[in-house]
């Protein structure tokens, strides 16, 4: 369904180019000898002018480099950097070797770089179905475009299959009351019927309600880029029992209007996952100044892994791009002889199942919160038009978020002010550090197999963001509130 529709896309602007070559071709038949005559003396000069852009427009050692380490963390053998998959692990160990290589030493409390520390986290078996048959017909639709699944929330079945006829919920006034609709064992929720109410407080009641279905299907048309937002789904505390839990899928609107038209048609859909306890890496590397205080510059380094349907989550702007940066910064800083501070670079593990990594790091105590500020890098370079945000989430980090908006105001940077607290400055900032956050939030291909870097990634601007965060460790420290 989704793929005709995206021939007939590609159909349509192979129509329009080859219109518009033709357009020049008639276009050109029309121009004068003499404009011709005109343009063929202007050849030689163009051709050195744009010799001399060439040579303008050399990628720097920096972008050359940030390009070489995107490609790296975004290649197909990393496999989207999910935490105890082959591809975390990979990740850790080059993390490793770069971090060698740059020269930075591993931390007293650190082994050989790594500080493991143990997570739980959703861990999908096979891919998850969903599935239309008529008599003649069978549709299978497809994961992560036309439907997500919700695993491991409290409410929220993990794994088990379910089939059946669907009912059409779309009164707002009747949402909960399936008395109303005869006791459907499967219902498909319009988008219009529940706008205004959150899904979490719809599916709490529909919990609640006597004679409820088993499986919630919800319309919406929340996508980037043609992709429902993926995510490891665990944030929330408890772990369903698998016994009173709901399957509730989200499926796109194309998906939802070939369900309602066919109300006759069977529904059958899968979802196999598990929890479980494994155990990861953050990656630490320090250079040792004279004195004992310091910076700790941060960014994460895993993902949403794969797909189980050939595809993998590359993760370049989230957050490749903060690791590339922060690696080009500790790259350039470890040349600065004698420095005065302590500077710490770490890769944490396991953000996006729930800031674990930044945690368990937290929870060590091993560097004071009196003693270091934190400067953490997740999403930066987006390719889009997106304002950088400086977040802070507590009260101490106030006047040092102020100066850093300050000194990145002074150096050009499109910058706002945010209390955001979705990244691993939280933890940190909840055990004392002053700490910001630094994030462009570009959702056009944000938790989907398309964050690649050649669409969501400028290195241009990523090296602005590495000569900013340079330059502030170099001459601002001494100056931090
Ligand atoms: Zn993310």
């Amino acid at each position: 369904m989704n793929r005709k529709l995206k021939w007939a896309i590609i159909a349509f602007v192979a129509f329009f180019a080859i219109g518009g070559v033709t357009f020049l071709l008639d276009h050109k038949d029309d121009a004068s000898s003499e404009l011709e005559s005109q343009i063929a003396s202007e050849a030689l000069s163009t051709t050195a002018l744009e010799s001399t852009q060439a040579v303008e427009n050399l990628p720097s050692a920096t972008v050359l480099s940030l390009r070489e380490r995107m490609e790296q963390l975004t290649s197909v053998a990393f496999d989207g950097r999910y935490p105890g998959t082959e591809g975390g692990r990979l990740t850790e160990a080059y993390l490793v070797s770069e971090m060698r290589q740059i020269g930075l030493e591993s931390p007293s409390f650190a082994e050989n770089y790594l500080m493991d520390f143990e997570l739980i986290l959703p861990v999908h078996k096979h891919l998850s179905t969903l599935v239309l048959e008529t008599g003649e017909a069978k549709l299978v639709f497809e994961y992560g475009e036309d439907f997500v699944p919700f695993v491991t929330r409290d409410f929220a079945v993990a794994e088990g299959a379910f089939s059946g006829k669907v009912s059409v919920i779309d009164d707002p006034f009747k949402l909960v009351d399936f008395d109303y609709y005869g006791h459907p064992e499967i219902v498909l929720y319009k988008e219009s019927a529940f706008s205004g109410i959150g899904y979490e407080s719809l599916f709490a009641q529909i919990l609640e309600a006597p004679n409820r279905p088993k499986v919630i299907l919800y319309e919406s048309a929340q996508q980037n880029s043609g992709h429902f937002v993926l995510s490891p789904y665990s944030r929330r505390s408890g772990v369903n029992d698998n016994e009173g839990g709901l399957f509730i899928y989200k499926v796109s609107p194309e998906a939802f209007a070939m369900i309602a038209a066919n109300p006759k048609a069977q529904l059958s859909g899968t979802v196999d996952a598990v929890m479980e306890t494994i155990i990861a890496n953050n990656v630490v590397g320090m250079i040792d100044g004279s004195g004992d205080e310091g910076v700790i510059i941060t960014a994460h380094f895993d993902h949403l892994g794969n797909n189980l349907d050939g595809t993998y989550n590359p993760g370049a702007l989230d957050n490749a791009s903060g690791v590339a940066t922060m690696l080009a910064v500790a790259e350039q800083l470890v040349t600065n002889p004698n420095p005065e501070f302590d500077y710490y670079f770490i890769a944490f593990n396991g953000e996006e199942e729930g800031l674990f990594g930044s945690g368990a790091f937290a929870a060590e105590g091993v560097l004071s919160p009196a003693q270091f500020h934190m400067i953490n890098l997740d999403m930066v370079g987006a390719s889009g038009d997106v304002k950088l945000e400086i977040a802070s989430t507590s009260e101490q980090s106030l006047p040092y978020q102020d100066l850093v908006i300050a000194e990145a105001l002074e150096a050009g940077l499109d910058v706002i002010k945010t209390d955001k607290g979705s990244s691993d400055h939280v933890p940190m900032e909840a055990t004392g550090f002053k700490a910001v956050s630094l994030t462009e939030l570009d959702k056009r291909y944000y938790h989907t197999p398309k964050d690649v870097t050649d669409d969501a990634v400028n290195l241009e601007k990523m090296e602005k963001v590495v000569t900013f965060v340079l330059g502030f460790l170099l001459e601002r420290l001494s100056t931090l509130p």
